[in-house]
């Protein structure tokens, strides 16, 4: 049988992992819309956005046109310490759904903080070490980026502060624990430390917060603290740009044998992992030497690519951020509280954003029961706990791979396995005692946050 020639896991030697991030961006014809001031409405200048973020990374956000830019060896002594990662043939997925697909998932679960998160955490940590800087403050929502981020700055000795959601604050002690562990100190947000905290909280009272309202608290704390700046684990051109580690990996491994992907499915939430993983298939795509089918998958619950609008608006609950132009769903929009899955973000990567307008991607929204269905059916038998969030890239390859058993087509299906869910063990509790149910938001509910977008879109 010809197609055991592969191995269950492809892995890499560590002289095979990329010694350069690939920038997407460099190969876009039309490039992602520029962020804008939110008072002058003028394109964000390099020195404006250098008192939020560090310095390095001002350049990357702003640096459309560099293909590859180096990864620094400090940051690859770190990768090696995870990986390269693997590139899994899911035979034994296969087999159970018995489907003539061949389906190939890059597992990124292999680390403490147990998602890709720590790819960009370990490279926002060190540009911050190296521009002298004390610490860096940051907003978590369930947890992932928060622990990537404080394992990263542990290892460069520098202070982490993080906003944490207050819901998943009370729901998901033992993550503040991890992040504790590594020296981080955590705060629940929105908090009264910060006074777009106090704001927020004398406006809705008893409000479990959002990643939005945590993200304008980590931003004010940086600007208003000495030798500090803010760091974000998604949504950013920089943060897609260190994920393209996952791309590269998985191009490389794919090339070692020989293997052609149809299609590249990936979860997207504020759009780093797939904007990572889809990368390097993108820019082939782009320069017009190969065709790839890639495809978003988003909650029902929350589907800014599905349902929202192409639209400047801003990343954050207090509206001090720059306006980013996205698919959004309106910077107030929460999603409803049974939703568990993840993902929770009203906006979208602004270079997935621009893909997606120009037809060079698809997306699909899924719901979270069925997420939730997806996601035992593959432990059971690839063996993984996955993260609720890389169960909704599962969830879309079984559908895909089930739709080739209808055909017959052969197609190689090659998925993002963002993490491990031993974190998520609530929900799945409510999954299995079937407390689980599927909110989808009305078009009216949808409008009501959509109407509120700033009025630079005209
Ligand atoms: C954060 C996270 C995601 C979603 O974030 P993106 O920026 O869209 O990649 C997906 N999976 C896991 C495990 C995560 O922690």
């Amino acid at each position: 049988m010809a197609k055991k020639e592969i191995p269950y896991k492809i892995y890499l030697e560590e002289s095979e992992m990329p010694k350069e991030w690939y920038n997407v961006r460099a190969d876009m014809k039309e490039k992602p819309a520029p962020l804008l001031n939110p008072g002058t409405l003028a394109p964000m200048k390099r020195e404006e956005l250098m008192g939020v973020f560090c310095e390095e990374l001002v350049d990357q956000e702003l640096d459309n046109d560099t293909r590859f830019i180096p990864i620094p060896d400090e940051i690859r002594n770190f990768y090696k310490m995870y990986r390269p990662s693997p590139l899994v043939r899911a035979y034994c997925l296969e087999e159970r759904l018995d489907t003539p697909a061949k389906i190939y998932y890059k597992f990124e679960g292999n680390n403490t903080s147990g998602s890709h998160k720590l790819n960009s955490a370990i490279a926002q940590a060190y540009y911050a070490k190296k521009q002298g800087l004390k610490g860096v403050t940051t907003e978590t929502g369930a947890g992932q980026w928060g622990t990537a981020l404080s394992m990263a700055c542990a290892y460069f000795q520098l202070d982490c502060k993080v906003y944490m959601v207050k819901v998943s604050y009370e729901q998901k002690p033992f993550r503040r624990e991890v992040m504790r562990t590594y020296g981080a100190s955590v705060t629940p947000s929105p908090s009264m430390e910060t006074e777009v905290g106090r704001r927020i909280l004398a406006e809705f009272p008893g409000t479990t917060g959002s990643l939005g309202c945590a993200i304008s608290e980590a931003v004010e704390k940086a600007v208003s603290s000495e030798g500090y700046r803010y760091v974000l684990g998604s949504v950013l051109n920089q943060v897609l740009l260190h994920q393209s580690v996952i791309g590269l990996e998985t191009k490389a491994a794919l090339d070692k044998y020989g293997v052609k992907a149809d299609m590249i499915i990936g979860c997207a939430g504020g759009g780093s992992n797939l904007g990572g993983l889809i990368g390097p298939f993108m820019g082939e795509k782009l320069r017009g030497e190969a065709d790839y089918r890639i495809i978003a998958v988003e909650p029902a619950s929350c589907p800014s690519f599905t349902r929202g609008r192409y639209a400047y608006d801003f990343c954050d609950t207090g509206m001090v951020c720059p306006l980013s132009k996205m698919y959004t769903l309106g910077s107030g929009f929460i999603p409803a509280p049974n939703h568990a899955g993840g993902l929770r973000y009203h906006g979208m990567s602004p270079v997935l954003s621009k893909l997606y307008d120009d037809g060079l991607m698809e997306a699909r929204a899924v719901e979270q029961t069925k997420v939730f269905e997806a996601a035992e059916q593959f432990a059971r038998v690839e063996g993984i706990l996955p993260a609720p969030e890389s169960a909704h890239a599962i969830k879309v390859a079984i559908d895909e791979a089930m739709k080739c058993k209808e055909t017959g087509e052969e197609k190689t299906i090659v998925f993002g396995l963002t993490g491990t869910g031993y974190f998520d063990l609530v929900a799945y509790e409510r999954f299995h005692d079937g407390k689980m149910d599927d909110y989808i938001p009305t078009d009216e509910e949808l409008e009501k946050s959509l109407s509120k977008l700033p009025k630079v879109n005209g």
